[in-house]
């Protein structure tokens, strides 16, 4: 894969020479008829972006109208499902993967410590989290969310860290919920949270125009989600967290439980029968091998088809359709009508082929994949003073040269060996 580094002088280099773009580097490798015409298309593609302020841009191809002809000829047919195909700039990677979800870190800091994601003994009081002025501001967030909107992000999703730790949070969402998709419709903003902090915010969150809560829980016995959160904080706390955020309208909320062998899998009906007839969506994740800090292994791992075969046995389960296309959760529905589940295997399913999410860390990094190693540089260019034209175009030269499908090829040797960066301060 071509890393930021070889990227940035690229950035510069336009930086100086404004409207005299080189063309995107073809793929590396030999390169096929249909790879070639390919790989031509997204030149004139990426030209196109990297004018889309207006100025026309020369050097490398042609300068195509990137209108909808072209567009759906480089993102696959089925990604628009029957939408009017707009004329927006929709870019795709090498594997022909739209750039459709974006999630943003807003800190690196959290107010547990799950020891599958922050394990105290990395995250300890030695730890050094990012200083303020490494984070993004809210402006800079905006400007940012604003040139992946125009590449085709639809949906935008803050997390951390704890979001909910970042002073004033809600002036971010105010700003992103005003955006439109290129299709003109409303941004939707969703937010993932422990919910340690959500019953105060709940009402501010939704009068800033939060679309949608998904929550973290583990557990319901206070002993076994101090297990799992390595805190004091009760159970109680994360509930009326939850209530707080039904009752101003986020709905249908989604609660998220990542399963551990031997650590909560014997919560998993206790939470089933707890959510079922409550509107709730409950999600059950496998365990992943995020980060290099967790100790992660396989034997760990609850797999989604021993969740399905318990809570069938128990309540027996329909299978829905999915909502829309990369939807990473398996869909189930309760036969007696008592409500939905979500089966997230992230592990034994990977979903790589249909993973159209960038991610956006603390401090402005764009990362293409949960099990990075390496990202885009994008804070650098921007406090440099590098316009519109020059960031898209740095966003859509690293989302087409994006060739990531590492859930596909995990094996225990990269799970333990590849250094990857941590869940917190890329967003999960
Ligand atoms: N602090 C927020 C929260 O707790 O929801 C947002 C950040 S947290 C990193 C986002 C989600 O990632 C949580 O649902 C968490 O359970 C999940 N997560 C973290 N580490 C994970 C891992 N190793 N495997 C699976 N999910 C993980």
């Amino acid at each position: 894969m071509i890393k930021a580094r070889s990227i940035i002088p690229i950035v510069f280099a336009t930086t100086r020479a404004k409207g005299s773009l080189p063309a995107p580097r073809p793929p590396e490798g030999r390169v096929s008829d249909e790879a070639t015409s390919q790989s031509t298309r997204l030149a004139n593609n990426a030209n196109q972006v990297a004018g889309y302020s207006g100025v026309p841009v020369t050097g490398g191809s042609s300068g195509v109208h990137v209108g909808p002809t072209l567009a759906s000829g480089i993102v696959p047919e089925r990604y628009f499902q029957g939408e009017p195909v707009s004329d927006s700039l929709f870019i795709a990677d090498a594997m022909q993967r739209p750039l459709r979800d974006l999630r943003i870190s807003v800190t690196d800091r959290c107010n547990l410590r799950c020891s599958y994601c922050m394990p105290r003994e990395v995250f300890d009081q030695e730890y050094v989290f990012l200083p303020r002025a490494e984070m993004l501001s809210f402006e800079e967030v905006e400007r940012l969310a604003k040139l992946f909107i125009r590449l085709g992000v639809q949906k935008i999703r803050l997390t951390g860290g704890e979001p909910l730790l970042r002073r004033s949070i809600e002036h971010l969402i105010e700003k992103l919920a005003r955006l439109q998709s290129t299709a003109g419709k409303p941004m939707e903003i969703a937010l993932t949270t422990n919910a340690v902090l959500l019953s105060n915010k709940a009402k501010s969150l939704k009068d800033a125009g939060l679309s949608r809560i998904s929550v973290s829980l583990d557990g319901l016995s206070e002993e076994t989600f101090h297990r799992m959160s390595d805190s004091d904080v009760s159970v109680k706390v994360v509930l009326d967290g939850i209530a707080a955020a039904q009752r101003v309208g986020f709905a249908p909320l989604k609660v998220n439980m990542v399963l551990k062998r031997g650590v909560n899998d014997h919560e998993i009906m206790p939470m089933a029968d707890h959510f079922r007839n409550s509107g709730i969506i409950l999600r059950f994740i496998e365990y992943m091998d995020v980060g290099s800090s967790n100790g992660w292994r396989m034997d760990d791992v609850i797999t989604a088809k021993e969740i399905f075969q318990l809570i069938n046995q128990h309540h027996p389960l329909q299978a829905v359709e999915p909502g829309y296309l990369g939807e990473v959760a398996e869909r189930w529905q309760y036969a007696d009508g008592s409500g939905e589940i979500g089966l997230i295997a992230s592990v034994t399913q990977a979903f790589c082929d249909e993973c159209t999410r960038a991610r956006l860390s603390t401090d402005g990094k764009l990362y293409t994949c949960l099990f990075a190693t390496d990202g885009a540089d994008l804070r650098k260019p921007l406090r440099l003073g590098a316009d519109d034209q020059i960031l898209g175009r740095l966003i859509a030269d690293y989302w087409q040269q994006r060739n990531d499908r590492y859930s596909q090829l995990r094996n225990t040797a990269t799970a333990s060996t590849r250094q990857k960066i941590e869940m917190s301060y890329i967003g999960g």
